[in-house]
């Protein structure tokens, strides 16, 4: 059975063999498992090394921004609690009952236009709020 026999290939195309001694995990022998998972862990290695470094110069670059970015996102949440919160409050302070002035309230907010603009300030926010975390991230 080969299931039972290490699968590694030892010497070249043209002229080489099976391992084949008894398999340890994953089709390969005790050695060559090892030698797999070192290789495996080497290539991980690697890549969250090349990824560091990408995070790294991408921190660089946009360290100055972070005064900005924080600014953008007080301005945005301060805009998009503007602009939803009158729907919560009214609601919870009439139990339900529907004064002509809360109607009017809420054709505004939930007008095409509004909740355009509270949909892009969610993603504008989101956005952010993901750029600043990914700035933090060195300090980890
Ligand atoms: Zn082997």
């Amino acid at each position: 059975m080969s299931a039972a026999s290490c699968r590694h290939w030892i010497g070249t195309d043209a002229n080489g063999h099976v391992c084949g001694a008894p398999v340890e995990a994953l089709n390969l022998c005790v050695k060559h498992y090892e030698l797999a998972k070192a290789k495996m862990r080497r290539e991980i290695d690697s890549r969250q090394e090349r990824h560091d470094r990408v995070e790294a110069a991408w921190r660089e670059r946009n360290a100055r921004k972070a005064p900005a970015w924080r600014a953008q996102l007080e301005q945005a949440e301060r805009e998009y609690a503007r602009r939803t919160q009158s729907v919560v409050a009214d609601r919870a302070a009439v139990g339900g009952a529907m004064h002509p002035s809360i109607v009017r309230a809420q054709r505004s907010v939930l007008a095409d236009s509004n909740v355009a603009r509270v949909v892009e300030l969610e993603r504008i926010i989101g956005r952010l709020k993901g750029d600043l975390a990914r700035l933090k991230g060195g300090a980890s």
